[in-house]
Parts: C-alpha cells; sequence; structure tokens
C-alpha cells in the first residue's frame, strides 16, 4: 500500500519560489567584482532567475544541457544557480583557480554550452576560449556598457543585456526529482578531473540537512555570509539552505582579504559566516593587531581541511564566536559531519570540551559512515582505532559524470580516502589523507596533529607534514614551515614546543622553513607539490 501524500517532487526551482512568497524582502548583499555594493531582495533575485531561464530557453538549450560558471559569490551567480538548474538545465561552477589547460579540459569533458564569467576572469576566457568546442556563447557577467569593445571573444554579451530583454515571468517545470542539478569538478591531484552531478532531490535533501540545528543551524533570524565560493561544492549548499530559511544573504564577491571581510561582517551584521581555515587566519591576522572585535558575529563554520586548535579557541576565547568544525567533500554535496556537542557535554570542563570540538563532528542524518580495515572490515568506534572512511546517502556520489573511473564504491559504500578515528559518540576525527598518512615503525603518526602543533606555535603561520623514508623505522615526519612575517622561531625551539604536547615519538624530527606551502585550487595544501620540493632533503644523521 502506498502513502497517500501528495507527490511532488523535489526541486531547486521549488526553494526560490519558497524565498519569494515568504521572505520576499529579505536582503541579497554583496560586493562586486567593480568594488562597490549592491543589494537587492529575495523578490528581486527570483525574478531576475526567471529571466535567466527565458534566455536560456531563447538559446534553445535543450533539457539537461550544460551552462557553466566562472565565478566568485554574488547576486548574478546566486541567479545562475536558480535560473539554470530550476529551467532543466545543469549548472557547471568551475573553479577558476585550475591551470587554464584543466579548465578547457573540464569544459569539453562537460560539454558546457554557454560560459557565463566574471570580469575578473576575462583574460583566462580569453586563453582558453578557442580550446572550449561546445560553448556557443559566453556571458559576461556585468553592464553592457561595461563591455570592453573587442575581447576576441565571438559573440560576447553582457548578462545584463542578455537577461535584460526577457521577461520575468516563467513557469518553472516539473519533472523528475532525480533530474541532474549541477556538476563539479573534483580538484583530483592525480589524473583528469572527475565530476560529481548532483540532482534536484539531492541538493534539496541536503539544504534541509543544512540547515538544521546541530548542522548549520540557518534561520530567518541570520544574515549569513558564504566565504567558501559558489564555484566549489556550491558554497556548501548555503545558496540552498538560505532560500529554505529565508536567511538574509551576504556575497563577498573578490574580496577575501581580512579587512574586507571584517568590514561586510560588521557592516551587514552578519551573524553567520562559513570558510576554509585560509581564509579565517587572513581574517584574524586583520583584527588582531588592530584590537577589533566583532559586534554581531556568532558562529562561524569552519571545514574543507582541519582547523587548527589556535584558530578554534581563539574565535572562541577573543572574540566569542562558536566554531563549527565541519568535513565533507566534492562528492558528498558536501557535507557530512559537523561538530557541534551533545548535551551530556554540557556540564564537562572546557578543555574536555575542547578536546571534542577539535574533532570533525558527527554525522548529519542522511549521512551514514564507518570505518574499515584493509580487509574492508567495520573497526570499533572508540576514538582510537583508525581506518579507512566510508560513507553512503542520498548526497553521497554513486557515479562519477560519464562513469569516469568505473564504479568507486565498495559494497555500496564511497571511500572518502580519509583515515578516521569514530568514537562512542559518533564523534569522527581525521587523521589523514589515506595518502598522507605517515607510517613509523609500523605506527600511523597524524599529519594534522603534527601540524596542529606547529601553528600553536606564536612565529609560525603555516605548516605541513610530510613523511620521508627512514631506515630504521620506514618513515619519520618532518614539518616543513612558514614564519608569520617578522617572526623569529628556530628549528630547535619548534622541536622543544612539541614536548609533552604529543608523544615522543610523534615528534617530527626535523623541521625546514620554507617560503610558502604549495595550495592547490580548492585552498587545501598539495602535499604531493611539496615532497616533489623536498625530494632532495635528507633526514639530520
Ligand atoms: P574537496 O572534495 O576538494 O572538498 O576535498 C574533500 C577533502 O578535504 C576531504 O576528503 C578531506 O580530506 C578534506 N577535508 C574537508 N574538511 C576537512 C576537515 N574539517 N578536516 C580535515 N580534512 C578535511
Amino acid at each position: 500500500m502506498l502513502g497517500l501524500m501528495q507527490d511532488q517532487p523535489l526541486l531547486i526551482s521549488g526553494l526560490i519560489d519558497f524565498a519569494e512568497r515568504h521572505h520576499a524582502d529579505v536582503e541579497i548583499v554583496s560586493r562586486r567584482v567593480e568594488g562597490d555594493i549592491h543589494r537587492y531582495t529575495y523578490k528581486d533575485a527570483a525574478g531576475r532567475s526567471r529571466q535567466v531561464a527565458n534566455a536560456l530557453d531563447a538559446m534553445g538549450l535543450q533539457f539537461s544541457d550544460r551552462v557553466a560558471t566562472l565565478a566568485w559569490n554574488g547576486y548574478r551567480h546566486f541567479e545562475l544557480y536558480y535560473g539554470v538548474s530550476g529551467s532543466g538545465r545543469v549548472l557547471h561552477t568551475i573553479n577558476p583557480r585550475l591551470h587554464p589547460d584543466q579548465i578547457a579540459w573540464i569544459a569539453n569533458h562537460a560539454e558546457d554550452q554557454v560560459l557565463c564569467f566574471d570580469m575578473s576572469f576575462l583574460p583566462l576566457v580569453q586563453a582558453v576560449h578557442a580550446r572550449c568546442s561546445t560553448i556557443r556563447q559566453y556571458v559576461a557577467l556585468c553592464d553592457a556598457d561595461k563591455l570592453p569593445a573587442d575581447t576576441g571573444i565571438p559573440g560576447l554579451v553582457s548578462y545584463e543585456a542578455w537577461i535584460g530583454q526577457q521577461p520575468s515571468s516563467y513557469h518553472w517545470p516539473s519533472f523528475d526529482e532525480n533530474s541532474a542539478s549541477s556538476m563539479c569538478y573534483t580538484s583530483g591531484t592525480t589524473g583528469n578531473p572527475k565530476a560529481a552531478l548532483y540532482s534536484h532531490r539531492s541538493t534539496t535533501l541536503h539544504a534541509y540537512a543544512a540547515a538544521l540545528p546541530d548542522v548549520m543551524s540557518l534561520s530567518a533570524r541570520d544574515a549569513v555570509l558564504p566565504v567558501v565560493p559558489m564555484f566549489h561544492v556550491n558554497a556548501w549548499g548555503i545558496p540552498y539552505s538560505a532560500s529554505l530559511t529565508g536567511a538574509k544573504l551576504v556575497f563577498p564577491g573578490p574580496a577575501l582579504d581580512g579587512k574586507s571581510i571584517y568590514e561586510l561582517i560588521e557592516a551587514e551584521k552578519v551573524t553567520y559566516a562559513a570558510g576554509v581555515p585560509t581564509v579565517w587566519q587572513m581574517l584574524l591576522g586583520h583584527m588582531k593587531p588592530a584590537g577589533l572585535k566583532f559586534s554581531t558575529l556568532k558562529r562561524t563554520v569552519i571545514g574543507g581541511s582541519a582547523c587548527p586548535p589556535a584558530m578554534i579557541a581563539a574565535f572562541n576565547d577573543d572574540y566569542g564566536v562558536e566554531v563549527l568544525h565541519a568535513w565533507g567533500m566534492t562528492e558528498m554535496s558536501p557535507l557530512g559531519t559537523l561538530c557541534t556537542l551533545k548535551n551530556k557535554h554540557q556540564s564537562l570542563p572546557d578543555a574536555e570540551k575542547m578536546k571534542i570540538r577539535l574533532k570533525q563532528g558527527r554525522s548529519i542524518f542522511g549521512v551514514d559512515m564507518k570505518i574499515v580495515d584493509a580487509e574492508g572490515v567495520e573497526l570499533p568506534w572508540d576514538g582510537k582505532t583508525y581506518g579507512d572512511l566510508h560513507v553512503r546517502g542520498p548526497w553521497v556520489v554513486r557515479e562519477y559524470f560519464k562513469g569516469e573511473g568505473g564504479s568507486p564504491l565498495v559494497n555500496g559504500w564511497f571511500p572518502t580516502g580519509d583515515v578516521a578515528t569514530i568514537d562512542a559518540d559518533g564523534f569522527m576525527q581525521i587523521t589523514d589523507r589515506s595518502k598522507d598518512v605517515i607510517k613509523s615503525g609500523g605506527e600511523w603518526i597524524s599529519s594534522i596533529d603534527v601540524e596542529n602543533i606547529a601553528v600553536a606555535h606564536p612565529a609560525v603561520a603555516m605548516a605541513a607534514c610530510i613523511g620521508v623514508a627512514h631506515p630504521k623505522w620506514d618513515e619519520r615526519p618532518i614539518v616543513a614551515v612558514v614564519k608569520k612575517p617578522g617572526a623569529e622561531v628556530t628549528r630547535e625551539e619548534l622541536l622543544k614546543f612539541y614536548e609533552g604536547k604529543t608523544a615522543k615519538w610523534q615528534i617530527p624530527d626535523d623541521v625546514v622553513f620554507v617560503d610558502a606551502i604549495p595550495i592547490g585550487a580548492t585552498g587545501k595544501m598539495l602535499k604531493t607539490k611539496l615532497r616533489e620540493l623536498l625530494k632532495d632533503y635528507k633526514l639530520p644523521a
């Protein structure tokens, strides 16, 4: 017997319809590429999303055709999120930090038909357009009068001219909620990138889950600043969850430096922000010397890489901002776990609470996880035993676009490539990417632990730990360190700093001072590159 509830597909267009109907006057504020601040409302955004849909219809674009973007977080990008997916096409957000050859490769692989780009990326588009064989319309996200006369890009139009002639009325089509809605290529360090292809159903369910009190806890009383880019895993789903809850949206555009972000938080009374640790490091780096404080910010989600304990403590103790440590990946839409305490933890001493907050957190309903050994046997949840982290759920990838790489699943579970522990309360802690874990004398050393201690030293800006071959122990950890400008610390001082903070055998054998640590397109440290740079390195005798 089937239930007798209405059979209404979960579609992305439903989110913007809802925001328009119930939160019409709520603001969406954007810092534009031009540098000024643009503000309008969900009602305006909904109307212009429908103009986008009409513009795509006018081009004769078919259901599931791909429309690509190379854009910062801003209101036009937001309109494309809804206009493209809502009308049944697939939004392909391209990461502009990728190498131009890779951008051309993925645009061709995705068979993009349209490319909408911010003017910051004009030189990039000029460099790659001749190699993008499927794109038939280039759209610059600007006013008509901002379009330079001769760009060399055939048929280039401004976004405002492109949608300007279109009506703002449109009937969003209804279709199978399992239809593809958007796609994002992974920043895989080996082989060609592979795309996660999200559906309307997975995106809507993820938007619901992300808004929950123990997840992002988004509400109509929030002003949310997604610093995490809309070109990488849909800004962690915030553009969807904000419409679902009616939260005010504040988009930072290209200005991600500490000063610009701080000013935006204060001017727009942001209560909630989300980003990767490097962005928050720049923000705190700006605030501390100037003695600045937040007047409205209450919570921040930090993920994408492990959040250093020193950062959690600084936000909490110095600024009264709660840090929610999050973990996820492109293949998971992206949210998997979030670290919020349970009721029984409320009365713990601060130091005990901090130990929990450092973990990546517990599963969101919709993500099932387990840790397994090399044979695939499930390991215990004791907070100590390490294993390969596997996940499954309705917003976890089943297969990559065009079946690239074959089936990624193992017995129905997706192997994340992360190594983790899970404690008895279900709190997961990542210790490493499986390829970064250091094996010393048969024991594993977590490179994240080694890095966290180094960055807790006041003179250290950034640290990356890698294993180097050792005749007796197999591998030993060393840590590459970037010093803060003007700060001094010696190798010996830093090694001494480890004493008492970790087991003796987990202290790195050496400190190598470097000017910079290579960072990939999604802001994560590129350890493969670092290993290459240090290939001639020899451990001290
Ligand atoms: P991406 O698909 O580019 O978003 O990368 C996903 C990977 O980033 C995960 O598999 C983890 O290795 C890493 N990652 C994401 N969030 C965290 C976190 N909070 N702590 C440690 N690693 C993380």
